[in-house]
């Protein structure tokens, strides 16, 4: 086999001629995976099955080869899925500096935890009074998010920060409603995640962008500006997506609640400033909190994410349903809305309560830090990009200025004018080095972005050796080693996919085709 550059590889079999001995064309880790059904044949199995006429008894009219099963041993079946995750990058292998994205190590106790078989093994339709302790672990979770946020409600059904996002801008939009005062804008910055606009399109909102001042961050009187009586809310993320803290969010969220709209705050980067700073006491009206990056919930192939949506008093009455309330010892889940008389709630947003696994390890990960733990990964999490960016702000540039960032700090590609290198070439060198490569042309805001979030998981030394791969790296940029860059990555097993040939061409069910020639 060899290294191939953005095509399909010659099969591990189909690569030498008939008098050549056969050789695997694997090279150590580098190994040709087949798919399952290119491997598999009906005569094998991986299980001992019943005697042949009860099998068939079970079985049916269902015969395996009719449906086209791959057939292999159990041992097949192993090599194939692990070699599979060693194909992957995975944060338990490297550092995975993906920005906005909070790729923090998982606590093993996290995993302990969740894996009790009071947590692991009930099911949501068990009678309420078995799985009491479940219950209570969500009411506990609950009140550790309104303490850190400082809110008066909140919603734990939401399964991830877009579906929270949902969530959040639904109760606006109900509350406002009730209020029969129906609006039809939403302010989104133009440094916004693309699911902020998304978010209140898919509730028919149409989005009016805010820009950004030349620091990066947003300013009260473009909020202004942009205000009116059309205008049902502002989705506003803090700190911001240029790893920046919108240090006007209270003059702003008063300039909203003048014009009589609500403050949406996009939470995903509240792993800045948990312990720090509570949206409660911002003028925030409703937050969703990614579990599954400010808390460590594992994500990105790792597990569901989780999106619970904190309220404000005003609009905690519009939470959707079920919520969890305590009498007394016991606890129950609740179906019908707390709203207040004419309120008329949204109702159901998920079929059940929520991803409890990830409830589960979001609170170990609180309780095994405590308040203080929970500020000092913050802090850490903020020391750690301003250790990245003082080791590489010579070399790299900066979008708006030498400035101290939050978690993530954000380059731009100007370091790379003129060398023929682009900021997809440096990421997919970084593979080479052996990293995840960061963030890249996100925020839109800026020219070929490259946003790095270290977390607090890295130690100095990771760090370290990070900042002196990309030194080097630039340096290639900038000499005579390009190639090194545009041709990236050499190492790793496979190089540069199509990038839009997945999601235009999807080849979504196996034919016996090799897709790219099926396509052609
Ligand atoms: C991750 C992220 C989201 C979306 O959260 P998901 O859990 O991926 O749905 C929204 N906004 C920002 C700023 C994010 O980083």
């Amino acid at each position: 086999m060899s290294m191939n550059r953005g095509g399909r590889p010659t099969s591990a079999q189909g690569g030498c001629s008939s008098d050549s001995p056969t050789f695997t064309g694997n090279r150590a880790l580098v190994i040709e995976e087949p798919l399952l059904f290119e491997v598999g044949d009906v005569s094998k199995t991986g299980v001992d099955l019943d005697e042949p006429e009860v099998h068939e008894k079970r079985l049916g009219a269902l015969e395996r080869s009719g449906i086209g099963l791959p057939g292999l041993t159990e041992p097949e079946v192993m090599r194939h899925y692990v070699r599979l995750s060693q194909k992957n990058f995975a944060i338990d292998s490297g550092i995975y500096p993906l920005g906005s994205c909070t790729m923090k190590h998982n606590p093993r106790l996290n995993e302990k935890m969740a894996r009790l078989p009071g947590f692991a093994d009930v099911h949501p339709l068990q009678p309420q009074s078995s799985v009491q302790g479940a219950l209570e672990l969500i009411d506990t979770l609950a009140a550790w998010l309104l303490e850190l946020t400082g809110m008066a409600g909140v919603a734990m059904s939401p399964k991830a920060g877009a579906h929270g996002e949902f969530c959040g801008m639904a109760a606006i939009k109900f509350a406002q409603r009730a209020k029969g005062d129906a609006r039809s804008i939403v302010l989104v910055p133009e440094s916004a995640h693309g699911t902020n606009p998304a978010t209140a399109a898919l509730l028919g909102y149409k989005v009016r962008d805010v820009p950004a001042r030349e620091d990066g961050t947003v300013s009260p009187d473009a909020v202004k500006e942009a205000l009116g009586p059309d205008v049902a809310a502002i989705m506003l993320t803090n700190p911001n997506t240029c790893g920046l803290f919108e240090r006007d969010i209270v003059a702003i969220a008063d300039a909203v609640h003048e014009a009589g709209a609500y403050f949406y705050c996009d939470g995903a980067n509240f792993n800045a400033i948990v312990g720090k700073a509570r949206p409660g006491d911002l003028g925030i009206d409703c937050m969703h909190i990614n579990l599954h990056k400010t808390f460590s919930t594992p994500h990105g192939g790792g597990g569901p994410g989780s999106g619970p949506v904190v309220f404000s008093q005003a609009l905690a009455p519009y939470a959707p349903v079920p919520y969890v309330v305590r009498n007394g010892e016991e606890f129950a889940l609740v179906e019908t809305s707390g709203a207040a008389e004419g309120a008329e709630p949204f109702g159901r947003q998920t079929a059940f309560h929520g991803q409890m696994g990830m409830f589960v390890r979001a609170l170990a990960y609180m309780m095994s830090h405590g308040s203080d733990g929970l500020r000092q990964a913050s802090e850490d999490a903020v020391l750690n990009a301003n250790y990245v960016r003082a080791g590489l702000r010579d070399v790299m540039t900066q979008p708006f200025g030498d400035q101290v960032c939050m978690h993530e700090v954000l380059f731009d590609d100007s370091f790379l004018k003129d060398t023929g290198v682009t900021t997809l070439d440096f990421a997919k060198a970084m593979i080479d080095e052996g990293f995840h490569p960061m963030t890249m042309y996100f925020p839109l805001v800026v020219h070929g972005a490259l946003l790095i979030e270290p977390t607090e998981s890295e130690s100095k030394a990771s760090l370290d050796q990070f900042i002196a791969a990309l030194r080097d790296l630039v340096r290639a940029a900038k000499g005579n080693d390009k190639e090194r860059l545009t041709g990236a990555p050499h190492h790793a097993p496979w190089a540069r996919l199509d990038e839009t040939r997945a999601a235009r061409q999807p080849v979504l069910r196996w034919t016996g085709d090799a897709p790219a020639e099926a396509a052609e």
